[in-house]
Parts: C-alpha cells; sequence; structure tokens
C-alpha cells in the first residue's frame, strides 16, 4: 500500500472473529485504524483480538440476521457526530449442494446473512454517511457473485444480489461523497468451507474437488485493503478468480463445460457416500 489512508479512520467489520474479516481487521490494527468489530462468535472475535498491536476501541457479539442491533451498531459505533469512514459487510456462511435439493429453509438462512444483512447494513451506513461528511461502504460479494459455479445456487444468488446493490449505491453514492467497494474473492483458505451447511453430496470429496488451490488469508487481506485504499469499485482476486471471470464473460460455454464436469464429478462422489 502506496500511503496508510485508514490511520486513525473509524472502521466497521462484521465478522471479524474468523478467516476474512479477522485478517483484514489484523493488517487494519497494524495501520493503525479505529476498529468497532463484531461477530455472532464473541469468545472467537477476543481472542482473535487479543494479539493485535492496537486494542480494537470495541468488541461487540452482533447476529446480523437482527436488524434492530445491526442498525443500533452501526449508528452508535462511531460516537455522537463522528465519521464513519469505512464499514465492511463481511460476515457469512457457505451452503452447498444441488439446487433440487436445498430447502426453503436453505434459502432463508443463507439469504438472511449474506444478503438481507448487507442490504439492512449498506442502508444504514449510507444515511449515516450521508449525514456525517461521506465514508466507503465495502461488501463481500465473491467469484461465485460474478460466476456461476456447481453445487452454489444459492450462495451464488445472494452474492450476485450484493454485487447488483453496490453497483447501485456507487452510482447513487457518488455525487454524496459515498463510495461502495464489492469485494470478489476466489477460494480463500478460512474455516467457511467446513461450517458450510452442505445438502447431499460427499463434503470431503467436494473440498478436494475444488477446482482452485486455496490462497491464503493474510493475502486475501492485503488485496482487499489495496483494492479498498484506491477506491476500486470491484475487487476480484486472486489470479484463478480473475481467470475464471475472463473464461466466464469471453468464453462462456467453455466455462459452462468446465462447470458441468465438476459437478458429474460431485455427482460420482455423492453416489460413492
Ligand atoms: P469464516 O467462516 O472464516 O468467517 C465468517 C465469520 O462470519 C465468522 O466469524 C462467523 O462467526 C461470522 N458470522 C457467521 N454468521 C454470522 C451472523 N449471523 N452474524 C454475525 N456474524 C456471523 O468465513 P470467511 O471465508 O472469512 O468469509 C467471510 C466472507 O467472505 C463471507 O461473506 C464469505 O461469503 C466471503 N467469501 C469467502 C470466500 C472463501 O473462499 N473463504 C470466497 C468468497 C467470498
Amino acid at each position: 500500500m502506496q500511503s496508510n489512508v485508514f490511520k486513525g479512520k473509524t472502521v466497521l467489520i462484521s465478522g471479524a472473529g474468523s478467516g476474512i474479516g479477522r485478517a483484514v481487521a489484523a493488517r487494519l490494527s497494524e495501520l493503525g485504524a479505529r476498529l468497532h468489530l463484531s461477530d455472532l462468535n464473541i469468545s472467537a472475535l477476543r481472542q482473535a483480538a487479543s494479539g493485535w498491536p492496537n486494542p480494537a476501541a470495541s468488541l461487540t457479539e452482533l447476529d446480523v440476521r437482527d436488524s434492530e442491533a445491526l442498525g443500533a451498531w452501526i449508528r452508535e459505533s462511531p460516537g455522537r457526530g463522528n465519521r464513519l469512514d469505512y464499514l465492511f459487510n463481511n460476515a457469512g456462511i457457505g451452503m452447498a449442494g444441488e439446487f433440487r435439493h436445498m430447502h426453503a429453509e436453505d434459502w432463508v438462512a443463507v439469504r438472511s446473512i449474506n444478503l438481507d444483512a448487507v442490504v439492512v447494513a449498506s442502508q444504514e451506513a449510507f444515511k449515516y454517511m450521508e449525514n456525517h461528511g461521506g465514508g466507503h461502504i465495502v461488501n463481500t460479494a465473491s467469484l461465485l457473485g460474478i460466476s456461476p459455479s456447481p453445487l452454489a445456487s444459492l450462495y451464488s444468488a445472494c452474492k450476485h444480489g450484493v454485487m447488483g446493490l453496490s453497483h447501485n449505491l456507487s452510482i447513487e453514492g457518488k455525487t454524496l461523497g459515498i463510495l461502495c467497494s464489492a469485494v470478489c474473492p476466489g477460494y480463500i483458505d478460512t474455516a467457511i468451507f467446513d461450517r458450510a451447511e452442505i445438502r447431499n453430496t460427499n463434503k470431503e470429496a467436494m473440498l478436494s474437488h475444488l477446482p482452485w488451490k486455496l490462497y491464503p488469508v493474510e493475502e486475501a487481506a492485503r488485496c482487499i485493503l489495496e483494492g479498498v485504499a484506491s477506491s476500486r469499485k470491484v475487487i476480484v482476486f486472486p489470479a484463478h478468480a480473475r481467470l475464471s471471470h475472463r473464461l466466464w464473460t469471453f468464453l462462456p460455454g467453455l466455462y459452462a463445460r468446465i462447470n458441468e464436469r465438476l459437478l458429474e464429478r460431485h455427482r460420482k462422489a455423492a453416489s460413492n457416500r
């Protein structure tokens, strides 16, 4: 990062107790940001934050599905009259399986965290930022928000929604001093795969058939913060994600065939359970 744009800035991150959120928070702590962090799992959050060079300004137990609590966290964390410089809507869960095996409750479960909460939080932050000198909303979408993947229909639908929201916020926020970035990571080495709800497939085989090697989470945090510091609207990383997205954009037939092959492999693995 050429200059440290985060020093002294007020930054809120949801889902900061693990994975990408934790790695971004750790790096921002080194960079001297004023951090307000939340997670459903407060003990994981406390444990993570205990090792950082600068203590976080606040650690909050928060379920992002609780819209009132989410709104209050965003409005109240910066402190009366202060700017909210950055909000990272990062909390999320994995959900995998073929569409035909998914239940109505699966859609509610994944949508309430991966899309509904992002809409609620973005609206709250947008209003706050409009009244307090602007700010920057950073929404975590996914490579699966810009391209398809087998076994990811519900997850992918949410992340495409996050992309749509973020593109529109960028336009509406421009003259109000509000920026919006959508983060599209490829496959990152976090606990999300182990924790994911999986329907009718063999989890171990599914994980062993991931199309790309998992990318280190600290490197992911670096890519995200570089993209945010340069006000990029869409941050796609690492190289495998950029390649996948290009293939889907310019050679959609080939990309679909690769995904059909992957699906065949998953079906075979599931039938050998
Ligand atoms: P992770 O499981 O390591 O971390 C997710 C965090 O979100 C956890 O600390 C968890 O406690 C928290 N969380 C889950 N449900 C919550 C809720 N209802 N309220 C508040 N907090 C909650 O996963 P990760 O890989 O670090 O995922 C972070 C974000 O990155 C997610 O939005 C995910 O969809 C996205 N993402 C991850 C990958 C990847 O390969 N790891 C790829 C693309 C996008």
